[in-house]
């Protein structure tokens, strides 16, 4: 696609980057083809070869947002389904995030919105902020039909309790006395992951350790930034990076680190984009860079590195049929797909994919509390799709999913990490106690 910075714009890194993907563009629109947004609403300009022209026109001419951009670039889900599809390799990912920068720079959004963004970036990132708002929220849901119809749909999305933890929280979860241990890693355990389903971390922890490898979880990490990144509030996204960053490196030099381990595909997306976000800058290019080099997803690693000692089936027991949601941000976003089916299948169960397995399941972060009508959709088509498999119960690798899918279906959903570590001799996952 033919391109028109000046001069001067391109000095600026981020016009540079976007002027880089903007000239791979060929406008051929296959992308339109998966994306989700285009395929419900049938619009040019809610689909990425649509909103690649939006962008396209407000950075080149430096121009503000107005209200029709914004509703089209607001309605993109971030789910990268176009960029597995691109045969010109154009990276949506950095586009999308630079146009919605530039949004939150130039456009006033009415006042009710820039309350509910401002609400959700204050609110989500921080686990005791989370926390406080999950309680307060059971006591508002009685009552919740005295709101405007967001705050009503926002409040029902609440859980009514939230889980137990079981694992005491500590700094290092080291492995038995008298081992040394194989690998060292980190652990991300995520801002809304470790309130809504601690039992995620608990169990990666568990059966990280029973393999021999010790896990770091740094008590300052929170949110690894890409909440209030994909809401274009980059100076409070760049906090979380930076401290995210700098406490990483830190121990990666005194203590040594193996990898990162993230097991929301949503966060680890973001945290393999680091290096791209400071690659313009002095002082955090080598470390951000460092820091995406060594984050790997829970089931990325454990295909890599790990022998896993499955627990040997005796001919009785019982084998499930289970469904298998590739989130978005894993399979589009980190292009990761075959490794955690490869390890379900380890266990003797059986496995299928879920049919338009590429569409989004409209969870993706804060979209199915923003654009609730379209996610909602995204979730009948999704449960609809699940429910030809007739499976016991499914799996994914993304708490976002797993809480959107068990907003639209009675069948339990599960991390895949949770049926790894339950057939590596961890504890039956509380979501299969019936099964
Ligand atoms: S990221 Fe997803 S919703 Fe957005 S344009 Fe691409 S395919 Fe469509
Ligand atoms: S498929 Fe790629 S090259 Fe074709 S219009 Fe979409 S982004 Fe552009």
């Amino acid at each position: 696609m033919k391109t028109n910075f000046s001069e001067e714009q391109i000095k600026d890194p981020d016009n540079k980057a976007s002027e880089n993907i903007l000239r791979k563009c060929v406008h051929c629109g296959f992308c339109n083809a998966t994306c989700p947004t285009y395929k419900l609403l049938g619009d040019e300009l809610d689909g990425p070869r649509g909103r690649i022209y939006l962008i396209q026109d407000m950075l080149e001419k430096n121009k503000p947002a107005n209200e029709k951009i914004v509703k089209h670039i607001d309605r993109c889900l971030s789910c990268y389904s176009c960029m597995t599809t691109c045969p010109s390799g154009v990276n949506y990912m950095h586009l999308i995030d630079h146009g919605r920068n530039h949004i939150e720079k130039t456009y006033k959004r009415p006042f009710k919105d820039r309350i509910t963004r401002a609400f959700l970036s204050k609110v989500l990132p921080k686990p005791f902020n989370f926390k406080l708002i999950v309680i307060l929220t059971k006591f508002l849901k009685p009552i919740r039909f005295i709101f405007s119809k967001k705050i009503n749909e926002m409040i029902s999305l609440m859980p009514d309790r939230l889980p137990k933890q079981s694992l005491p929280k500590m700094k290092l979860y080291k492995i038995k006395k008298g081992k040394k241990p194989v690998a060292r890693v980190a652990l991300l355990t995520g801002c809304v992951q470790r309130v809504l389903s601690p039992q995620i971390n608990e169990a990666t922890i568990r059966l990280l350790n029973r393999h021999g490898i010790e896990v770091v979880v740094p008590k300052e990490i929170e949110c690894c930034g890409s909440l209030n990144h994909h809401l274009g509030k980059k100076i409070l996204a760049n906090e979380s990076f930076k401290k995210n960053i700098l406490i990483w490196y830190d121990e990666y030099i005194k203590n040594g680190l193996d990898a990162i381990i993230s097991n929301t595909s949503g966060c680890g997306t973001t945290l393999k984009d680091y290096e791209f976000m400071f690659r313009s800058d002095k002082e955090f290019k080598k470390k951000a860079k460092k820091i995406s080099e060594l984050t790997r997803d829970v089931a990325e690693y454990l295909d890599e590195n790990i022998k896993l000692n499955f627990i040997k089936q005796n001919k009785n027991q019982k084998k499930y049929k289970i469904a298998y949601h590739s989130a978005c941000s894993m399979q589009h976003g980190q292009k990761i797909h075959k490794q955690p089916i490869d390890l379900i299948r380890k266990t003797g169960n059986q496995i299928f994919e879920i049919p338009d397995g590429h569409l989004c399941c409209g969870s993706a972060g804060t979209y199915n509390l923003l654009q609730n009508n379209i996610a909602k959709k995204l979730l009948k088509d999704k449960v609809f799709n699940i429910e030809k498999i007739n499976p016991e119960f499914i799996t994914t690798g993304n708490i976002g999913c797993i809480t959107q899918i068990s907003n639209g279906t009675k069948i339990p959903i599960l991390h895949t990490v949770e049926i790894i570590d339950w057939y590596t001799g961890g504890p039956k996952p509380e979501a299969l106690k019936d099964l």
